[in-house]
């Protein structure tokens, strides 16, 4: 299949130059918007041309392409890239939504039986069959959203028999939808009931971590990133540094969780073994934040967390002006139930103050930075994946600007396919 995107108003290619992440710094200079432009994607699904229809079709004929549709009063931007998600579990935690509004903490809800501790439950007992549906259906909610690269952790077992079923889920998927997957092991997510932080920490690196490494030489799946919920009170630093490392030396990424509710130096231990991105940072200290500048470690922000939680924003900003890359991810999960690229950004203009550019190179290049994948996916170059969505509208901005846009998405196309047309 050949595809021909012809007469865009705008085509947001975000860069030109195979930059593997853009920082603040580089995007007044770096950032691309082409006018009147056209876009071409081979047989192979790679992006072959860009420019203005008389110069492509001068080497190609319009009459050429298997499918041609016309952009005209339209607007592209690549496929969005979401860089942080749960989203393979049974039980959803709307009965929880109440407590919040309440005022009841997370840690409240985790003490009083809920949280994490009621998905864990659900997750076990659910087949296979049934969390595969489920995951399904996400995927394609958040493929109807514009994303067409997602990070997915497992993290809802906290026992070698239950990760392994997440993962397998996560492992199906990758042939039954369209949406490329990065696949992330999270055991170490929370604690199991009746276990303090030595015996979960044994648990996972004694009979988890080696489950999953049968099951990746099996062939039965494969696993890019390991994960730790690095938190006061659940996996304190040197419990998470044992963890990411053991992952680290089969060689997963490191991409994991730290400063969300209290600072614990989480950052700078994981920069000190060079992890590839770490989410959340809401409690970052401005040391941890020269440290991620200097290592180029992704920061992924997860607004929609900050919001549902009341939590301290992260100081976006600041990690901006001082040269960190930023991408951002819907944190998709049970507490956090948002499946739009589209809505995040939204929030993180309006509640970080990010600029609509910062937004969008953080939920495209840098977010497939994140999972180490930029250098096929995350912007409209020559010789990467086609993933493009189209919008109606005549500027790329209402994507950010109108809330829920995701009604304005006129087509998604992933490697060349049209997946998705209104
Ligand atoms: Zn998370």
């Amino acid at each position: 299949m050949s595809l021909l995107v012809k007469n865009a108003s705008q085509v947001v290619v975000v860069c030109s130059k195979m930059q593997k992440f853009l920082k603040s710094q580089d995007i007044a200079e770096q950032f691309i918007v082409l006018e009147n432009t056209s876009v071409a994607i081979d047989h192979s699904g790679l992006i072959s041309q860009i420019g203005p229809l008389q110069e492509i079709i001068s080497s190609t004929p319009e009459s050429d392409f298997e499918k041609v549709i016309d952009a005209t009063d339209k607007c592209v931007i690549p496929g969005m890239v979401d860089g942080h998600t749960h989203a393979v579990w049974a039980g959803d935690r709307v009965h929880e939504f109440a407590l919040k509004l309440k005022g009841a903490s997370y840690m409240e809800i985790h003490k009083a039986g809920g949280g994490i501790g009621f998905t864990v439950d659900k997750t076990r007992a659910a087949s296979e069959e049934v969390l595969l549906d489920l995951y399904l259906q996400r995927l394609k909610l958040m493929l109807r959203n514009g994303t067409t690269l997602v990070e997915s952790k497992s993290g809802y077992g906290l026992d070698a028999q239950t990760e392994l079923k997440m993962l397998k889920v996560i492992e199906k998927a990758k042939l039954l939808q369209p949406i490329d997957i990065s696949s992330t092991f999270c055991g170490a997510h929370s604690k199991p009931k009746g276990m303090d932080e030595i015996c979960a920490t044994k648990d996972v690196l004694e009979n988890q971590i080696p489950a999953v490494l049968d099951a990746i030489k099996n062939g039965e799946i494969s696993v890019d990133s390991i994960d730790v919920f690095c938190e006061k009170g659940v996996f304190e630093t040197e419990s998470s540094k044992q963890i990411l490392l053991a992952g680290k030396e089969k060689g997963m990424m490191i991409n994991f969780h730290a400063e969300e509710l209290n600072y614990i130096g989480g950052v700078e231990m994981g920069v000190s073994i060079g992890a590839t991105a770490i989410s959340h940072l809401e409690e970052i200290s401005d040391e941890g934040i020269q440290h991620m500048a200097s290592s180029n470690a992704v920061a992924v922000i997860l607004p929609t967390t900050a919001h549902i939680l009341k939590l301290k924003h992260p100081p976006v900003k600041k990690m901006l002006e001082e040269g960190v890359i930023v991408a951002l991810g819907t944190d998709f999960n049970p507490n956090a139930y948002c499946v739009s690229m589209l809505t995040v950004m939204n929030l993180a203009c309006i509640m970080f103050r990010m600029s609509m550019e910062e937004a969008l190179v953080a939920s495209t290049l840098n977010a497939a930075a994140s999972v180490g994948k930029s250098d096929m996916h995350g912007s409209i170059e020559v010789g990467k994946w086609g993933d493009l969505v189209l919008i109606d509208a005549p500027r790329w901005e209402h994507v950010i600007y109108q809330m829920n846009a995701s009604e304005i998405i006129s087509h998604v196309i992933k490697k060349g396919q049209v997946v998705v047309s209104k």
